[in-house]
């Protein structure tokens, strides 16, 4: 009886692959990312959640395929953004939150934030930084039980005692328990060691720690190192026993040098980076994230009276307009660029600004296509699934009105969106 309800089964399995619905994307231009040309007049042959070929001319109708017109748009593998906060958007009570938020509320809040950065074409993101609820959503959405783009999730970011990421700064005394490495606090190689693989348990893909001091916590520095030598070094080998990178938050350079010496995979913000840690990153293979959009919106938000306290407007003002310009010289020396926003410290669904700020300090548009696709893919390793249109890959792929070599702008008006094979935007 077994054996033929296991024959029937594989049976009925062999049938439904059979008549697999296929779906051919007829392109106007295809920006595919396996080269930097711009092709026309393509046709992606899709089936099931993965893209089965890519055809010159558009492939006529027949009877197992839907046809999908594209040909007024430019189509191009879903975007990818490595440094997102999904469970936040940064306003004028963000600090007031965090007493008064239950994680039900940052739950739902989360999920809208995620159905928006989808709806923007960003079908893969990277989250740094979170409670926890970065996995919570990473798993519904897998599972198909809200719409959001795919979740790298760090889950909490570990910091040192009153680092950028210790959840207590600026709290008064008695108020939270004293945060362990449990709660991602950690000094000293041991504790180091333990705050990783607490990490890993709570379900994180990668770690994040801030290397250096931040922006936009309660706390007077925004540039000193933070963790020993020794302490990333503890960090980084514990994260690769597991298998798994290491992104560092970093502004001032000496934090960051340590980071890249000890070998992380990728420097966030990177403000003050110096011409000798563009070189260490190049000899290293070190990725850099420039987040240049949140640069300008702390800048911005700190024009705004009351929008942050003033330790924290101080800091914004200083160190956010810096970005851009370490970014262009970072780019022009050869460092390695991975497509990253902070989104979150601005409103989410906003990322593809970032396009418009790296192209206009002498990015060309199509490197800062491939940015956001291939070499955001190749740090993540995974690049065998995302960031190019060709066989093989998974079906993430999105489309937009105007060709973006000519009009960068047109990446902020995603009109198609399609994740793992399913439409979710046609318009
Ligand atoms: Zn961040």
């Amino acid at each position: 009886m077994k054996k033929y309800l296991l024959t029937l089964c594989v049976g009925l399995l062999a049938i439904s692959t059979l008549v697999a619905q296929r779906q051919y994307l007829h392109c106007g231009r295809l920006i595919d990312c396996t080269s930097k040309q711009v092709l026309e007049q393509q046709t992606i042959i899709v089936e099931g959640n993965k893209i089965i070929g890519v055809e010159a001319g558009y492939k006529a109708a027949d009877q197992n395929a839907t046809i999908i017109n594209l040909k007024d748009k430019t189509v191009m593998p879903g975007l990818m953004d490595m440094h997102v906060h999904i469970e936040h958007e940064s306003n004028k009570n963000r600090y007031l939150e965090r007493f008064t938020f239950n994680q039900a509320d940052i739950a739902f809040r989360a999920a809208g934030y995620a159905k928006t950065t989808l709806m923007a074409g960003f079908t893969t993101i990277r989250d740094l930084g979170g409670t926890g609820v970065n996995v919570a959503l990473r798993k519904a959405i897998d599972q198909g039980i809200t719409d959001g783009p795919r979740i790298f999730a760090c889950a909490k970011s570990i910091a040192i005692t009153g680092g950028h990421a210790d959840p207590t700064n600026g709290a008064k005394h008695g108020l939270f328990e004293v945060p362990g490495p449990e709660a991602g606090v950690a000094d000293g190689p041991d504790a180091c060691r333990r705050a990783v693989r607490q990490q890993v348990k709570n379900g994180a893909d990668l770690i994040k720690i801030t290397a250096t001091g931040g922006v936009l916590s309660v706390a007077r520095d925004g540039y000193r190192p933070q963790f020993t030598e020794t302490e990333i070094e503890a960090i980084v080998s514990t994260a690769n026993d597991f298998g798994i990178h290491v992104a560092a938050h970093a502004h001032g350079d000496e934090g960051m040098r340590r980071a890249v010496a000890g070998g992380i995979t990728s420097i966030e913000h990177g403000t003050m980076m110096s011409e000798a840690t563009m070189d260490l990153m190049i000899q290293k293979g070190t990725w850099y994230v420039p987040t240049i959009t949140a640069g300008k919106a702390v800048a911005d938000s700190a024009k705004v009276r009351g929008f942050y306290p003033e330790v924290v407007r101080v800091k914004a003002e200083a160190i956010g307009p810096k970005i851009q310009s370490t970014f262009a010289k970072a780019y022009k020396r050869g460092v390695k660029i991975a497509f990253g926003t902070d989104a979150g410290v601005f409103k989410h669904g906003r990322n593809a600004l970032e396009f418009q700020y790296m192209t206009e300090v002498g990015m060309p548009p199509m490197e800062a296509i491939l940015a956001a696709t291939v070499n955001a893919a190749e740090m993540l390793g995974v690049s065998d699934q995302l960031g190019q249109i060709k066989a093989g890959m998974l079906a993430d792929i999105i489309a937009v009105n105007d060709n973006p070599l000519e009009n960068i702008k047109t990446m902020m008006d995603v009109r198609f969106v399609m994740k793992n094979g399913k439409i979710y935007k046609q318009k």
